[in-house]
């Protein structure tokens, strides 16, 4: 598959009703030249979010999120960017023209695309040798005895290794892939004497599909006990990442977004048996924590996420990490409390099982809450030292609820538990708090590869409002605002700030019609700062006094790092030139009234 060329792009978005494609998830109502209403990515009782009909742009005031119309249908309908545009192109009849792309980056298509017929192969092979051969009797058996059925097993198209060392190896050669492919699949090792083998033997073997059914890898389960690991994956290649899989996703996706849920649960066989009883909105993870990149793969399709779980097992900081990345998605994790030592594939296979875990589900727990109580029914409160670690432990899990009702509450209950004041709990909270400003570096727990979250409006510094503030005025007054563009740098901007500036210099007219589609973070802030352009009042004079106060903050920046180099004479230098900027701004000031 080549390039969609830029004309058809052009095209799609041209036709593309951006009204109608947003209607069918929210209702929109005009006002003025724009649309409201209720944001379709985050619960809100009042209407903050704004689609702009001309420019086809949406902006969500509460939650920041923002871009085109091709974006509001990637995020949406959980879609990559060409599939996006490629279901818009069906809808609007347009028909999608593709450019030739330079050798290289085809050449590695291509590479791609054989390496998927070579797992979709393997798949293939697999599943036949599972119903067709002798040797997978007793794996036949032991999937009967869990209580799953052929039509379940076939459907998630689960196979069985044999335990030759090479039958993959020379199938795979004999239909023209090289070892080296094998290995890149991660199907084929190379041993100790520097002969290649199967990885996978004697295995039952569960494929691992993206979204759209693509085969990534496989995970392989031990038959006997004296095998080695129980479980095998795939190794990491270099489109096998175990922190990305939601195992089942593809089967899972419609179920999902019927239900605004997903639930998540740790097995291979947790999930056939969950959808084998109609609960088909699991999917699976390798592990007893979430990661942050699947909650960030999740958050476009659904508003709350159910650990089903041994999240008494998983690590604090791992849940942490999840927790951070969605809460700043806006959307709830919750744990259910599975019976001690009862996986859901037990469950499912045991009378009642099924109505017994949908009871499991509805009662679940918000993880916040979790972790608190968890954190407090492991501690020896007659220990001071165990209360002062217990309350070291559940400060980062309050700060990060933000401030709500519920975490008055938990701060309350950890209060009581732990003998202590609320407001010592309070201060402990406030002071786990991360601070926020725009330009700290937000750490490594909170970066999510995919798309960062957008900065909600509340959680923005005042310096970072000005600079959206005069980034809008810019678009709305382009000629003064090339001037101001050319005056801004590094030392007045956030990092975000200074790559929607590059973007309007290089974009002066029409900074909202190509929006960069792989820089999801840039794409909302131009399309806030068209939308804000055409709503917010624009002049000469608030442009200036916006820059003078950007300006300001560059000296104060700039004052204490010389102090910090011990630079004295700089310092005093820079202070006297921030007493005239004070006294001109206030003029400014005085003069707008
Ligand atoms: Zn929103």
């Amino acid at each position: 598959m080549a390039l969609i060329s830029n004309e058809s792009l052009e095209r799609v978005k041209g036709a593309a009703d951006i009204i109608e494609v947003v209607s069918a998830h929210t209702d929109l109502r005009r006002q003025g030249a724009r649309y409201v209403g209720l944001c379709p990515f985050h619960e809100e009782r009042t209407p903050s979010f704004s689609v702009e009909p001309t420019e086809k742009l949406y902006h969500c005031f509460g939650c920041g999120v923002g871009g085109d119309v091709i974006k509001f249908v990637e995020e949406k309908e959980g879609l990559g960017f060409a599939e996006a545009v490629e279901l818009l192109a069906d809808r609007y009849g347009v028909e999608l023209e593709r450019e030739q792309e330079n050798p290289r980056a085809e050449a590695k298509r291509q590479r791609r695309r054989r390496l998927e017929q070579l797992l979709e192969r393997s798949a293939a092979f697999y599943s036949n040798y599972l119903w067709e051969s002798e040797e997978a009797g007793k794996a036949r058996d032991y999937l009967a005895q869990r209580g799953l059925r052929e039509e379940v097993l076939r459907a998630f198209g689960v196979g069985y290794a044999p335990s030759a060392w090479d039958k993959i190896l020379v199938r795979g050669q004999q239909a023209g892939f090289s070892v080296e492919e094998l290995r890149a699949v991660g199907l084929a090792q190379r041993g100790r004497s520097g002969g290649d083998y199967d990885r996978f033997r004697e295995r039952i073997m569960f494929p691992i599909r993206d979204r759209r059914g693509r085969v990534l890898g496989f995970g392989g389960r031990a038959m006997r006990s004296d095998q080695g690991a129980k479980y095998v994956n795939t190794a990491e290649t270099d489109f096998f990442h175990k922190s990305q899989i939601l195992y089942g996703v593809d089967r899972a996706k419609a179920a999902i977004a019927k239900a605004g849920r997903a639930v998540v649960v740790e097995g291979y066989t947790d999930v056939l048996a969950l959808h084998q009883a109609g609960i088909e909105e699991a999917v699976g993870v390798m592990g007893t924590a979430i990661t942050p990149d699947q909650v960030a793969a999740l958050s476009g399709m659904v508003e709350e996420v159910v650990l089903a779980l041994d999240a008494d097992s998983a690590g604090q900081e791992a849940m942490l990490r999840a927790q951070r990345v969605a809460a700043g998605r806006r959307m709830r994790l919750r744990v259910a409390a599975m019976p001690a030592g009862e996986d859901p594939a037990e469950m499912m296979a045991a009378d009642g099982g099924p109505e017994r875990f949908r009871e499991i589900l509805e009662r679940a727990e918000e993880l916040t809450a979790f972790q608190v109580r968890l954190v407090l029914e492991r501690t020896d409160t007659s220990s001071p030292i165990e209360r002062d670690r217990a309350l070291a432990e559940v400060a980062p899990v309050l700060a990060g609820m933000g401030e709500t009702v519920s975490r008055d509450e938990l701060i309350r209950k950890v209060a009581e538990k732990l003998d202590l004041e609320p407001a010592m709990v309070m201060g402990r909270v406030v002071a786990a708090t991360p601070a926020s400003g725009g330009r700290q570096d937000p750490g490594p727990e909170s970066r999510v590869p995919a798309q960062p979250a957008p900065r909600r409006p509340a959680e923005l510094t005042s310096r970072e409002r000005r600079e959206r503030a005069l980034l809008a005025m810019c678009v709305a007054l382009p000629d003064e605002g090339k001037e101001y563009l050319s005056r801004l740098t590094e030392a007045h901007l956030s990092p975000t700030g200074l790559r929607a500036a590059a973007w309007l210099r290089e974009h002066p007219e029409d900074p909202a019609s190509n929006l960069p589609h792989d820089d999801g973070e840039l794409a909302g802030l131009i399309a806030e700062l068209v939308i804000m352009s055409r709503e917010e009042p624009s002049s000469h004079e608030a442009m200036e006094l916006n820059f003078l106060l950007l300006d300001q903050r560059r000296l104060e920046d700039e004052i204490a790092a010389a102090g910090e180099r011990g630079d004295y004479e700089r310092r005093t230098a820079l202070s006297r030139e921030r007493a005239d900027l004070v006294e001109q701004i206030a003029h400014k000031q005085r003069v707008a009234g």
